[in-house]
């Protein structure tokens, strides 16, 4: 496997320490690549790269920065079959869900390089002393961009394209378990034009001091993170040292509400999205389900029968929708919600046991008359488990739904647009589906309310996270 060791100042190099890791094949457990590492030294080299081309980038007109964006978009989308094959290889993911992926990713430099030429700032007289007011926002600094395995690719460009739209050079750190999709995108930017050192990768086993190194350099001004809770927790009191402008997309534990007068059919399609995209393992997953009592029968029946008929398998293999998971701490921890749930009462329709290996597999599972207090409904699942739970009365619905310290997205289907309206607006979360099982959007601004998060990413507001506003009073 080409591409293996760190990227920096657009160069290939191993570790100061020589010491690399090996990223797996979650479908057979087979090792895919040995990849350098990181230290705190390297870190120094990536900091010296971007500090070094700061000024160049930040220079270059936004038309220009915008083209080398359009370029990046165009060659992603030449090669998504590239991608995809390889963000399944390290991810598991089944072909329809990574190309799905890669798409998404490479819309990020797309959405973006139309941002680019459109940050524009404001003009006005003050109220009282009539001096000009002049607002206009400047790239912020270094960006450190830490992501999750879970989207190897889009968890990235996500955050690449708005930083360099916005003139910030970016050192990235990719998951440990997924680092290759990343590098493999740095030769594509090369040749899309972006300059030496603007964009760095930093994979690591040394995650905490390398990172900790980073976010404590005078140099950086920024921290995007994507990932749990905890971690992003870490890293606030981390970025708090130099008071960097944080962008954390943590966990979610969303919710999915079927009323009664909802069209099933289109409830059953949204849920099929909303639980199954990524074969769960997102955090944009609906991860606690409640419907009502009324419909409760059919819709449990029809969405068993779609989740029974997906194919489990090696995501290479064609017509494969259900991938192994990541690794197997993800699904042991899987397959202890299940049995917890089951413990507590729940009722199992569908799946619910570990087959026999190699790889990492967990079989869709549907679980009916799941207690509110079991494992799976208090904490994200990160897999193919739907736990479903009944309600009867809309009030109840709304503040069961709410009741998590989690506000990243929630889902609702119902057919009288008038509640739907009333119930999202009561709904504590950054993003709401409504019909819809897939609320992520390039243009659409990406983000949670309450832990799930700080900021915004893609949209008008995904530039911004890498820009300081800048007022200046004038007098003429
Ligand atoms: P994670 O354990 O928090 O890791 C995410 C990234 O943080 C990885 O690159 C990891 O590096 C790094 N990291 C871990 N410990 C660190 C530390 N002490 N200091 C600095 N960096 C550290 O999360 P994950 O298991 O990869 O991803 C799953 C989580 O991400 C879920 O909670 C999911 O909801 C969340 N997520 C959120 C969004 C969103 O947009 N809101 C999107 C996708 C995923 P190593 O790999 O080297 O440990």
């Amino acid at each position: 496997m080409e591409n293996t060791n760190l990227y920096i100042n657009g160069e290939w190099r191993d570790g100061s320490d020589n010491q690399r890791f090996d990223v797996m094949n979650p479908a057979d457990e087979t090792v895919l690549a040995s990849v350098a590492s990181a230290t705190v030294s390297d870190a120094k080299d990536a900091l010296d790269a971007a500090d070094a081309a700061f000024a160049d980038w930040a220079g270059r007109t936004p038309r220009q920065r915008a083209e080398i964006l359009r370029k990046a978009f165009e060659l992603m989308t030449a090669r998504l079959d590239d991608f995809a094959r390889l963000i399944t290889l390290e991810n598991g993911k089944g072909r329809t869900d990574a190309i799905g992926e890669a798409t998404y990713a490479a819309e990020f430099f797309r959405w973006f390089s139309e941002e680019a030429v459109r940050s524009h700032g404001q003009i006005g007289h003050a109220p009282a002393s009539g001096a000009r007011i002049i607002v206009q926002h400047k790239p912020a600094g270094i960006a450190v961009l830490i992501t999750p395995w879970n989207y190897p690719a889009a968890m990235g460009t996500r955050k690449i394209a708005p930083a360099l739209a916005a003139g910030c050079p970016v050192i990235i750190k990719p998951a440990s378990e997924t680092p290759l999709t990343m590098l493999a995108l740095m030769p594509l930017l090369e040749e899309a034009g972006v300059p030496k050192g603007v964009v760095n990768v930093l994979p690591s086993r040394q995650t905490g001091p390398m990172v900790d190194a980073l976010l404590h350099d005078p140099r950086v001004r920024v921290v995007s993170f994507t990932g749990s809770t905890p971690v992003g927790r870490k890293l606030l009191v981390a970025a708090a040292d130099q008071v960097l402008k944080p962008a954390m997309e943590l966990g979610g534990n969303a919710p999915l509400l079927v009323f009664e007068d909802a069209d099933i059919d289109v409830a059953v399609e949204g849920a099929m999205l909303a639980k199954m995209r990524n074969l769960g393992e997102a955090c944009t997953a609906a991860n606690r389900f409640y419907v009502h009592e009324k419909v409760a029968d059919e819709f449990i029946e029809k969405f068993t029968k779609a989740m029974a008929a997906l194919k489990m398998g090696n995501g290479i293999d064609e017509g494969v929708d259900v991938g192994p998971l990541v690794n197997a701490d993800t699904r042991s921890k899987v397959a202890a919600f299940v049995d917890d749930a089951v413990a507590r009462g729940a009722k199992i329709h569908l799946g619910g046991t570990v087959p026999n290996g190699p790889g990492f597999f967990y079989p869709p599972t549907v679980m009916s008359n799941v207690p509110a207090d079991a494992e799976c409904v208090c904490d994200e699942i990160f897999g193919p488990v739907a736990a479903i739970q009944t309600f009867t009365d809309q009030e109840d619905a709304i503040k069961r739904a709410n009741d998590t310290e989690y506000g990243l997205v929630a889902y609702v289907f119902t057919e009288d647009m008038k509640r739907g309206m009333h119930v999202c607006e009561r709904l504590e979360y950054g993003m709401v589906g409504l019909n819809r099982g897939l609320v992520s959007d390039p243009a659409a601004p990406f983000g949670g309310m309450k832990q799930s998060g700080l900021g915004r990413e893609g949209g008008h507001e995904g530039m911004h996270e890498y820009m300081e506003t800048q007022y200046i009073s004038a007098s003429w």
